[in-house]
């Protein structure tokens, strides 16, 4: 299945990711995670650094560089997540031309519906043990005691404030897009990782 997975910051893309990808047996590629990664290896241009550490995003070229390169590997072949990808119309027009250029295309677009309030508090208290790239929560999913704990410089409220304005300007457009080409499914990502999880294979078509 090519599935894309699409929500504002701290909706729950990545903890229901895990889920998907462990059920559907395909790789999980966010944008984000590979950006962080690039960035901690040295290898992110200062410029680049400095607009995810503002909350805004990259240009969409970085951003389907990556993408079309990781779409490379043989593991993409049979299937995949984009999580946190596309988050503007000229991505997902790009994304649209690599996969018909490969005789493909998108299956379905998840779009994981959460309300701002839920949003800031669950991306400030987000921690990630950096050892193993688990996801927590202070308060709805807390970390084992020997968990290494790693605070997203991005997940302090002002930046979270400024990553929900640019899903909301530049993101949110991608629902009635995706909808134009009925792929979308919308699932509300309001309730516990548990009701959002059954509720996200239920819109999947996939018996829990
Ligand atoms: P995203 O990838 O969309 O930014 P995450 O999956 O990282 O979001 O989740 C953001 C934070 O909210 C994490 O701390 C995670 O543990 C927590 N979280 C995820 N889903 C839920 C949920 N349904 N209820 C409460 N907290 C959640
Ligand atoms: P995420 O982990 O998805 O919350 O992404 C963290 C940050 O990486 C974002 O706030 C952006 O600065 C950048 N980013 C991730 N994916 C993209 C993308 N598809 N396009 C542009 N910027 C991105």
């Amino acid at each position: 299945m090519r599935l894309v997975l699409v929500g504002p910051p701290g909706a729950g893309k990545g903890t229901q990711a895990t889920f998907i990808c462990e059920r559907l047996g395909i790789p999980q590629i966010s944008t984000g995670e590979m950006l962080r990664a690039a960035k901690a290896a040295g290898e992110l241009a200062q410029e680049h650094v400095d607009v995810m550490a503002e909350g805004g995003l990259l240009p969409d070229a970085v951003a389907l560089d990556l993408v079309r390169t990781r779409l490379d590997a043989p593991d993409s072949r049979q299937g995949f997540l984009l999580d946190g990808f596309p988050r503007t119309e000229p991505q997902a027009r790009g994304l649209d031309a690599i996969l018909e250029k490969r005789g493909t295309a998108l299956d379905v677009v998840l779009a994981l519906e959460v309300p701002e309030d839920l949003l800031i508090e669950r991306a400030v208290l987000r921690r990630t043990d950096r050892r193993t790239g688990q996801i927590y929560h202070l308060k709805y999913n807390p970390p084992p005691a020997d968990a290494e704990l790693e605070h997203r410089t991005d997940d302090h409220e002002d930046v979270v404030r400024k990553r929900i304005a640019a899903y909301r300007d530049m993101t949110a457009g991608l629902l009635p897009f995706y909808e134009r080409q009925g792929k979308l499914r919308r699932v509300d990502g309001a309730g516990t990782v548990d009701e959002v999880e059954e509720q996200v294979f239920a819109a999947l078509g996939t018996a829990d």
